[in-house]
C-alpha cells in the first residue's frame, strides 16, 4: 500500500513510524511517500498561507498551492487512491474506519492541514472529482494534521496481514465487537499485594474465556456507556 503524506513539515515523517512493526514493514508491506506542499508555493518565499477573508485570527492554507501539491501526489498512482484531508471537521475517525481504509488496495493520500485550515474551495474542488474525505481523530484541536496522519495510518497499518506478529491479536482488543478489553496480567503471579486472577492460572480455556468476556462487558460498561449501547443493539 502506498501512502502519501502533503504536509508543510515533511520532516516529521516517517518519525514514530519508523520504529517497531510499522517500521519493520515500511518498504516491504507499505510505503510512504512525503510531499512537502511549499515546494509548490509560486513566489520566492514558499508562502503556503494568507489572512482569511472576513479577517479573524490566524492564516489560511492558499487553494492553489494545495491543490498543485495534491494533483502532484495524485500522478504516482495507477488507479484512484482513497483521499483523506485531516479536519476537526471530518467524521470522527475509529477502528472500523481503520480496518475499511486498510482493505483498500489503492493506497491513500493524506493531506495535513496547518494554520487555521485549508482554503474551503480546494476541499469542495477535491471532494466533488476524486472523493475527499474530511477525517477527525477526536473532538480536540491539534495544531497540525501530521501527528492524526500518523494515528490514521498507524491504526490502518494494524489490519494489513503480516504486518502484526499475531495476526489473532488484531481480532481481539478493544473496539472489535464495540467491547473494551479485559485486563491483562503477566508473570509473576503476585506483584506487591495484587494477585493475579486465579482464573488466569486455572488452565481452564472455557473459564478463562468467560471471565475475560464478563470483564470487558463490566468495564465497557463502566467507562463507555456510549459503546455499551452500540453493544447491546448489536443482538
Ligand atoms: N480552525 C480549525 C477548526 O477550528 O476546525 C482548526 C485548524 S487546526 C489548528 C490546523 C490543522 O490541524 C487542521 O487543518 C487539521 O489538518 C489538523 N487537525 C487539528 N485537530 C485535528 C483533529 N482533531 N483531527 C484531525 N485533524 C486535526
Amino acid at each position: 500500500m502506498l501512502i502519501t503524506l502533503v504536509t508543510i513539515f515533511p520532516e516529521m515523517f516517517p518519525g514514530p513510524l519508523a520504529h517497531s512493526l510499522t517500521g519493520k514493514s515500511l518498504g516491504k508491506l507499505w510505503e510512504l511517500k512525503i510531499i512537502n506542499m511549499r515546494d509548490f508555493a509560486p513566489d520566492k518565499h514558499k508562502k503556503v498561507d494568507d489572512t482569511p477573508y472576513g479577517g479573524g485570527a490566524g492564516m489560511v492554507m492558499k487553494p492553489d498551492v494545495v491543490h498543485n501539491a495534491l494533483k502532484y501526489a495524485l500522478s504516482f498512482y495507477d488507479k484512484p487512491p482513497k483521499i483523506i484531508f485531516m479536519s476537526p471537521r471530518g467524521y470522527v475517525f475509529s477502528n472500523q474506519t481503520a480496518k475499511e481504509l486498510s482493505k483498500n488496495q489503492n493506497g491513500m493520500i493524506i493531506l495535513c492541514g496547518r494554520y487555521e485550515g485549508i482554503d474551503q474551495r480546494v476541499i469542495d474542488h477535491w471532494r466533488k472529482h476524486h472523493k475527499l474525505q474530511e477525517v477527525s481523530i477526536g473532538d480536540y484541536v491539534l495544531f497540525g494534521g501530521e501527528i492524526p496522519a500518523m494515528v490514521v495510518i498507524e491504526s490502518c497499518l494494524r489490519f494489513i496481514p503480516g504486518i502484526m506478529g499475531n495476526s489473532e491479536s488484531v481480532n481481539d482488543e478493544s473496539f472489535v465487537l464495540d467491547l473494551l478489553e479485559y485486563s491483562q496480567y503477566t508473570k509473576p503471579a503476585i506483584w506487591k499485594e495484587y494477585n493475579v486472577p486465579s482464573v488466569l492460572l486455572s488452565g481452564d480455556h472455557e473459564k478463562i474465556a468467560s471471565w475475560r468476556i464478563a470483564q470487558s462487558k463490566q468495564i465497557t460498561q463502566e467507562v463507555r456507556p456510549d459503546l455499551w449501547k452500540r453493544f447491546i443493539s448489536r443482538k
